[in-house]
């Protein structure tokens, strides 16, 4: 059976299913994946070959941060998408509806790695529950994140979801 993964932008204008096996799961440090991202490093996963992408709603847009790689994002949320190259594109492991079965096995671009994303597991930790200065703030939220799957249309009124 083909194995399918799907996935999107924050807004929910764009939605994405791969169908196929998925490359390495990766991250990279090096400055531009970090601008691209607007974070430390970019995970990225590739889509092998014979592996196919599909936009099944929107399409990203598309930046040209060199002469050999452009980078997708949601235009109307601004969610990076993708990494995309002649030899192939990548996708960027945040935006899958499910992330925590994509594991990164390697890290590229390490001369550019920010000293501290070497600790950032040794940081204190707290719940978003445990934030009591913020639980009004909280309570008040009413997110318009698209859910984590498919949706036959985009904006619905009745789907909520926390974030
Ligand atoms: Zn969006
Ligand atoms: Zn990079």
């Amino acid at each position: 059976m083909t194995k399918i993964y799907t996935g999107g932008c924050q807004c929910g204008a764009v939605r994405f299913r791969v169908s196929g096996e998925l490359g390495k799961g990766s991250i990279c440090h090096c400055r531009m994946c970090q601008k691209a991202f607007g974070n430390f490093y970019a995970p990225l996963v590739s889509i092998r070959e014979g592996g196919d992408l599909t936009w099944t709603r929107g399409q990203p847009k598309r930046f040209q941060s060199s002469n050999m790689v452009a980078r997708g994002f949601c235009a109307q949320c601004g969610t990076p998408l993708t990494y995309e190259t002649p030899e192939g594109d990548a996708i960027a492991i945040g935006a899958f509806d499910n992330p925590a079965e994509i594991v990164p096995v390697i890290q590229f671009g390490v001369e550019g790695k920010l000293p501290y994303t070497d600790h950032m597991a040794d940081l204190p930790t707290r719940t978003t529950e445990e934030d009591f200065e913020t639980a009004a703030f909280l309570a008040s939220i009413v997110s318009n994140q698209h859910p984590d799957h498919d949706t036959k249309t985009w904006p619905q009124a009745s789907e909520t979801d926390n974030g």
